[in-house]
């Protein structure tokens, strides 16, 4: 038998099957059970999330032999044409190739005749926001009044893009990009199927690289079978897509965490040295620092709506220790601001360590609101020291529990603040 790739092979075929988009595969079998199905429906998200996946399992729903169902046969003629891609009252259209007025003519003329053997004659437009003005048009006059045997299907990466007269004649469904936790899971269920061993740090390497798409988390794999054989490590997969490891990353936030200026510079130059991606390595370190945030403010109770794996929820846990939330935040946005000039830097390697360098210093920064709990502390412990010089000022620069409040912050920068 031919090879066939992961993403193909193991294309969702059931509603069930497709990962982290319940809030659309609910409404869509709901529409079913209920009899409510309109007649044209659009999905919006990122490439590789299962747009198209979901456009053919709601057509097998709708024209299954035991149909409409939520739950078609997969074993019927028509399911399996529909699965094949060769059914005729399914017709698949790519807006990217047939972004022409004269497609969208042909098809209006197909939506005429009523479907060949299925209960609808569906037409799955892909990438729809390719389609050219006069095409759009073309196609407004079919969905304004379609005949009730046809069935629109759009995707699409850009909703911006599509004509408001377009969205508002169909029901809009956006798909998110998938979690980490929940790719690392499927790809765990494939790699045992297809006997691959695989560790779960270099499972979490490959969904980290795949950016939230599944499809591109299964094409990652399969090209690491190719390269390395069924037998796969996180080393492997992180040399593959140019990625530094998880412990390597956290290590870097807790240097700056701990303001560990020569462990700082050590890491960005192993990893500038090991060719390492050192944009995905800011988006990265920002996402970590983003979610430590989340982490000090609402604490562990919302910690699963967290896109992380128990092992990184535990590092992140330890790491919130270690700064409070006013000072991650404005690492947050150093990183943030770092990341907007990254594709402008002479230096990308330069302009990292710069940046980190300065978060340390943020991190280190004491805030007034500190130095008084210290000088109140030595206050209350010593004798009280002589009445101030001048009249009405609590304390001055002389005062002896002052200088000596400085002292214990000394080599570190006092920075004033009203928090
Ligand atoms: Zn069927």
């Amino acid at each position: 038998m031919a090879y066939e790739v992961l993403a193909r092979k193991w294309r969702p075929q059931h509603f069930e099957d497709v990962v982290g988009q319940e809030h659309v595969t609910r409404t869509l079998k709901n529409a079913i059970e209920v009899s409510r199905i309109a007649h044209a429906y659009l999905f919006v998200g990122p490439r590789g999330i299962g747009k198209t996946s979901l456009a053919r399992i709601f057509a097998k729903a709708l024209n299954c032999e035991n149909g409409p169902t939520p739950t078609p046969c997969c074993e019927c003629s028509l399911c399996k044409e529909i699965t094949a891609g060769n059914a005729l009252d399914v017709i698949e259209i790519d807006g990217a190739s047939n972004n022409g007025v004269d497609q969208v003519r042909d098809l209006r003329d197909q939506v005429q005749f009523a479907p060949a053997r299925a209960k609808f004659k569906i037409f799955i437009i892909d990438e729809v926001h390719m389609l050219s003005t006069a095409a759009f048009n073309a196609l407004l006059k079919t969905l304004e009044e379609p005949p009730p045997h046809v069935k629109f299907i759009f995707a699409t990466t850009e909703g911006d893009k599509v004509l408001p007269t377009i969205i508002s004649r169909c029901q809009r469904f956006d798909l998110r990009r998938i979690q980490t936790p929940l790719i690392v899971e499927r790809l765990r269920t494939i790699c045992n199927y297809e006997r691959i061993t695989i560790d779960e740090d270099a499972l979490l390497a490959v969904a980290r690289g795949a950016e939230g798409g599944m499809r591109d988390a299964l094409s990652a794999l399969d090209q690491l079978i190719s390269f390395k054989g069924d037998a796969l490590t996180e080393d492997d997969v992180l040399a593959v897509f140019g990625l530094v490891s998880r412990r390597s990353l956290e290590g870097l936030a807790t240097a700056v965490l701990k303001a560990d200026m020569a462990e700082i510079l050590r890491l960005v130059s192993a990893f500038d040295s090991a060719g390492k991606d050192m944009r995905r390595l800011t988006v990265e370190l920002m996402e970590h620092f983003r979610n430590l945030l989340v982490c000090q403010y609402v604490g562990a109770e919302t910690m699963k709506n967290l896109d992380a794996t128990p092992e990184q929820l535990k590092t992140l846990m330890e790491q919130a220790q270690l700064a409070d939330a006013g000072r991650v935040m404005q690492v947050a946005d150093q990183l943030a601001e770092m990341e907007g000039r990254l594709r402008f830097a002479l230096s990308v390697r330069t302009l990292i360590e710069m940046t980190l360098i300065r978060c340390a210093r943020i991190v280190q920064t004491v805030s007034l609101e500190k130095i008084l709990e210290r000088l109140h502390a030595i206050r209350t412990a010593e004798p009280p020291p002589p009445p101030p010089a001048s009249k009405g000022a609590t304390f001055s620069l002389d005062d002896p529990a002052l200088k000596q409040a400085l002292k214990l912050f000394d080599g570190k920068i006092v920075e004033i603040e009203d928090d």
